[in-house]
């Protein structure tokens, strides 16, 4: 193994304590179920890699493999657990919460787990929001229901005076439930621990319903937004085909990647065009979309448009940078500027449509998690537990090439994933909408 590995995940110290887990510690005969510290997963699966390897006689990549260890880094009893959750909401983050709260609690033994409430602003104690006690009994419930049971916030918080509280709480484990912004900002405050020579661990889980963290399979809760939006298309569609010349145009989530309106249109074939934040398309010109749409119409009488709610930012003239609290770019809305092109457009040329715009976005993001996101979030849950005890730090619990692992936040967090416009799942959009390869 090289010790060059930009996957290794760094470590509080070595790991001293036998781990209370009743598993079995016989190897061979499969029967070893704690997970050593030197198993590793292969990250680029491709036989041109492994040849690559061979020839060259290298290590390939490696992840390190998710779950228990034999000998863990924290003294269970004597633990401490802080669970936050920041930035949007997306379904399955109360899942996320319950799961940690049992495995610290069943699995560990771990007496005293503090909730966070509304984000990194639960740690700075000039908002005075306090600290819920997370216990089985408060948790059991909470999958239930979507949203997030500690609540959430936006804006930067001083990372110093956010060390301080977790220091002055005797915090032994950071569990930060968010998107890249709250990775980033959990990453921060493992470097200022880093700095400070405390030892606490910080683990982020990676919750972005637009599915855009790098190098991991699929965020939880991504499943469930595109679950969640596929009746409203199939309904949308109702609404086209009911009038003359209908046209539905559904919002969905989607700031920078367009991974939900490409697999809600995937999932329920009744739409017609997907546009995405990935796309550079135009409206006006014979290749334009206004022109394609039209052409459509005259062919099927009827339209079923999905638009990410990042697409088509450069068709606003004048665009002005309007920022959230914490930093992102605020969209200008272009499912209202489609419907004025598109009504404008036929109003030149008299031919009667009938437009509906439809914009399920906080519907979708506050459902609760289907099955199978519910499955993930449980297991992403433990995976962070057995990581967070084993003293592992700054690394998120993930699925890579669909298995558990262990990946550095700092890997994760260097650029966002976006559809591959290029790639096979984009393709299986066009090939399902009969949309062209370009428009305009
Ligand atoms: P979403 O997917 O909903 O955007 P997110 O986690 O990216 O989730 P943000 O609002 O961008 O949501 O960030 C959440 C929190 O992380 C905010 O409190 C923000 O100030 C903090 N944060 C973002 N970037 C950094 C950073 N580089 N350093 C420290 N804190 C950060
Ligand atoms: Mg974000």
């Amino acid at each position: 193994m090289s010790d060059t590995n930009q996957f290794e995940i760094e470590r509080l110290g070595a790991s001293q304590y036998e781990s209370p887990l009743k598993l079995s510690t016989t190897k061979g005969d499969h029967l070893f179920n704690f997970v050593s510290e030197t198993d590793r997963l292969v990250f680029d699966l491709s036989l041109e890699q492994y040849n690559h390897c061979l020839n060259t006689g290298t290590t390939p990549i490696c992840m390190e493999q998710a779950g228990p260890r034999q000998h863990i880094f924290f003294e269970s009893n004597k633990t401490t657990a802080a669970i936050v959750t920041c930035g949007g909401l997306c379904p399955g983050i109360n899942n996320v919460i319950r799961g940690v709260v049992m495995a610290l609690h069943y699995f560990y033994g771990v007496k005293r787990i503090i909730g966070i409430p509304y984000g990194y602003e639960g740690l700075n104690p000039a908002k005075g929001h306090g600290f819920v006690e997370l216990t089985p009994e408060k948790v059991r419930d909470i999958h239930q229901f979507g949203g997030t049971f500690l609540g959430s916030s936006r804006g930067a918080q001083d990372v110093g005076v956010m060390v301080d509280t977790l220091q002055e709480n005797h915090v032994d484990m950071l569990f930060a439930i968010g998107g890249d912004g709250t990775l980033k900002g959990v990453n921060a405050l493992g470097e200022e621990i880093s700095r400070r020579n405390a030892e606490i661990s910080v683990v982020g889980i990676p919750k972005t319903i637009d599915n855009d963290i790098d190098l991991i399979d699929e965020s939880f809760g991504f499943e469930t937004a595109f679950d969640v939006a596929s009746p409203i298309l199939r309904d949308a569609h109702n609404e086209a085909t009911g009038a003359y010349n209908g046209i539905s145009i559904i919002k969905l989530m989607g700031r920078d990647s367009g991974f939900i309106a490409a697999s809600a249109a995937l999932a329920m074939p009744v739409v017609n065009f997907v546009l995405v934040p990935e796309m550079n398309f135009g409206l006006e010109g014979e290749n334009g979309f206004l022109k394609i749409l039209e052409q459509r119409l005259l062919q099927k009488k009827h339209a079923v448009i999905v638009v990410a709610e990042g697409a088509g930012q450069q068709l606003f003239e004048h665009r002005q940078e309007i920022k959230d609290a914490s930093g992102n770019i605020k969209h200008e809305d272009i499912g209202v500027f489609l419907k004025e092109k598109i009504a404008a457009y036929f109003k030149g040329k008299e031919t009667p449509v009938t437009i509906k715009y439809i914009d399920p976005s906080y519907i979708v993001r506050c459902a609760p998690a289907n099955s199978s996101d519910s499955v993930y979030c449980s297991r992403l849950a433990y995976h962070a537990v057995h990581g967070a005890m084993a003293g592992k730090t700054k690394f998120v619990a993930s699925k890579v090439n669909n298995k558990y692992v262990y990946v550095p936040i700092s890997e994760v967090t260097k650029k966002r994933k976006k559809i591959n416009l290029e790639g096979e799942f984009w393709f299986s959009v066009l090939q399902s909408t009969g949309q062209p390869f370009s428009l305009g």
